[in-house]
């Protein structure tokens, strides 16, 4: 299986593709199995499985990259393994101990070598690990058996025509998660929750939605399913909340803007306040960092413009080229946020 793969790197998709092996354990008589190496790309479940009446299913995503030195880098796992835990223990899942994520995260990646892209095609390895409840049950109660899978698929880079600053928009009648509920949480319930207001952002021509925090309409909250940062006379700020879920990314860039020496709040922003920003994006795995152009408020009718020649500002700009050399292996590891794959 190592032979070579002529995929065209660089028109990949942000989608599905098929790769050589996923790697799955299962949870059943209060204990996790051996972890299994797998072909198949179907799972085999029972029709009342909680996972798909009442939605015990939860999360991740995380990458690794083909460094400069053509090793392969995987960024952050651990934190990923804590926030699955996380998720877990919020929808009364069984919690996947931390260092057999780790070691699954670590045997799909090196199973499936020859699907990492090449360094200098803007290419990564996404990998998508998942927690379903698979106990039979009609009534409502948690599973008593879990199935954790870990699948991974090339993607393409994000920025196909360059990167460019998209508009997004305030939209007071949608919410994604309730204030209390499971914003905080990897979900795939929140996903199914907020495709309406996304796709009505789309047909708006607005790249996604700036929620609002679903408690007081007055604080801005997720963008879509990524966190939102602005840079503010030289700060980094970006939303508090409870019904965030805690990017990884936002978490990174955030000490990397320590490390460039600013300051980093985070806190309530209000929407008025986004006129006073220079500028906005918006993170996660996928983007990265993905400048703002302009915010549409579209139930005040006030335009709140950010970037005002069209192009990214330089702080992001800066903070989006610091954590790609890193993740790339072409600028030092200071913080120790790469696992090395050894083929
Ligand atoms: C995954 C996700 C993010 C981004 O988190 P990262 O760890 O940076 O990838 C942000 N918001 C939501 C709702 C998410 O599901």
């Amino acid at each position: 299986m190592t032979e070579e793969l002529n995929l065209d790197w660089a028109n990949l998709p942000f989608g599905y593709v098929r790769t050589d092996y996923n790697v799955r354990c299962s949870y059943r008589d209060g204990k996790w199995g051996d972890v299994e190496v797998s072909t198949s790309e179907t799972v085999n479940m029972h029709i009342a499985a909680t996972a798909l009446h009442y939605g015990q299913e939860i999360f991740e995503g995380l990458k690794a990259f083909r460094g400069k030195d053509g090793k392969i880098r995987v960024f952050r796992m651990r934190e990923n393994a804590k926030r699955i835990r996380e998720s877990a223990l919020g929808l009364k899942m069984q919690p996947v101990p931390e260092d057999l994520f780790c070691e699954m995260v670590e045997k799909v990646v090196k199973l499936n070598a020859r699907f990492v892209p090449p360094y200098g095609s803007g290419a990564s390895l996404y990998i998508r690990p998942l927690e379903i409840g698979m106990s039979a049950s009609v009534g409502v109660r948690t599973s008593t058996e879990y199935l954790f899978l870990i699948l991974v698929s090339p993607v393409g880079p994000y920025f196909k025509g360059g990167f460019r600053p998209t508009n997004i928009c305030i939209m007071r009648e949608y919410d994604r998660v309730a204030p209390k509920g499971t914003g905080r949480w990897k979900v795939g319930g929140n996903y199914a929750a907020s495709l309406g207001a996304g796709e009505r952002a789309h047909e708006l021509g607005y790249s996604a939605v700036l929620y609002l925090d679903p408690k007081e309409k007055k604080y801005l909250d997720e963008c879509g399913p990524a966190n939102f940062f602005a840079i503010k006379d030289g700060k980094y700020i970006t939303p508090a909340s409870d019904s965030i879920l805690p990017s990884i990314t936002n978490m990174s860039l955030q000490q990397i803007a320590k490390d460039m020496g600013m300051e980093v709040e985070s806190r309530h922003i209000t929407v008025d306040e986004l006129a006073e920003v220079q500028e906005a994006a918006a993170c996660g795995t996928a983007a990265v960092a993905s400048p703002v152009g302009e915010i549409d408020d579209l139930d005040t009718g006030v335009k709140y413009v950010v970037a005002k020649d069209g192009k990214p500002g330089p702080v992001t700009t800066q903070l989006y080229n610091t954590l790609r050399a890193i993740q790339y292996g072409e600028m030092e590891d200071v913080h120790g946020w790469n696992t090395i794959i050894e083929e």
